[in-house]
């Protein structure tokens, strides 16, 4: 996630939950410091705290009757818009955990597996089964399940689900949610059984509809678009996306 992903959904949270917000995150003094220090924490301590935060909580502030005034008359960004209508219907212990994770650095924690060690083949179609189902159901062989939970955290490609509200960043759709179930699929940019990159970077959100082109056709993604090109020509663009870093910031 960029800088500026990670306060913006700070700033939800707080704008959202305001006093239990903070004491969530363990702040009692005042709430100036306490945005200052979520700046840094979020920056790195060699980075001037900036308004960022601040601001984006008031353009939230649209949508909460929280008692702040700020913006409270102002129409709101579309981009204010559509991060509200995904992230407001996570829970307070659901979007909780989210926040603490990105501020303790968990959504870019990488490890690097040395698959040489490992005699058998690994398919992708495995890995990202075990990753997208959690039931053992699927004749997953033992290797598969090792390598995954020692190269992956599953807690992150849960939280990266929630953070697009289980819809497909290509088409936006969840077909599960008339359903009431979510079932919104991880794919790895660079196969994960040929790159062993877990970073968030080469994660995807998609649902089951573009998960399965993707794999049919192996389309070429193209980074700086953010799209994927098919083979006769055919472009899906990436039409939310609320993680992708590439080319977006300077760390
Ligand atoms: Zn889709
Ligand atoms: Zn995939």
């Amino acid at each position: 996630m960029t800088v500026n992903q990670k306060k913006s959904l700070v700033a939800f949270y707080i704008s959202k939950y305001n006093d239990a917000a903070y004491r969530e995150l363990g702040y009692n003094g005042t709430k100036n410091k306490a945005l200052e220090d979520l700046s840094i924490r979020i920056t790195g301590p060699d980075v001037e705290p900036n308004a960022y935060i601040r601001q984006r909580r008031d353009e939230f502030d649209v949508f909460f009757d929280n008692g702040r005034v700020g913006y409270c008359k102002r129409k709101p960004k579309s981009a204010v818009t559509e991060m509200y209508e995904k992230w407001n219907i996570m829970s307070f212990e659901e979007i909780t955990e989210l926040v603490k994770a990105i501020l303790d650095g968990k959504m870019e924690e990488e490890q690097v597996l040395n698959l040489k060690n490992i005699d058998e083949k690994i398919s992708e179609h495995d890995i990202e089964a075990y990753l997208n189902f959690s039931d053992d159901t699927a004749a997953l062989n033992t290797t598969v399940k090792t390598v995954v939970e020692r190269t992956y955290s599953k807690t992150k490609v849960d939280m990266l689900k929630r953070l697009y509200a289980y819809k497909c960043q290509i088409c936006e759709g969840n077909i599960g949610e008339e359903y009431e179930t979510n079932i919104a699929e991880v794919h790895h940019i660079k196969y994960f059984s040929k790159s062993i990159d877990n970073s968030s970077d080469n994660l995807l959100i998609l649902c089951p509809n573009h998960h399965r082109l993707i794999h049919a056709l192996n389309p070429e993604f193209d980074y700086d678009e953010l799209q994927y090109l098919y083979p006769n020509g055919k472009i899906d663009k990436i039409a939310l996306d609320f993680h992708l870093t590439y080319g977006k910031e300077e760390k």
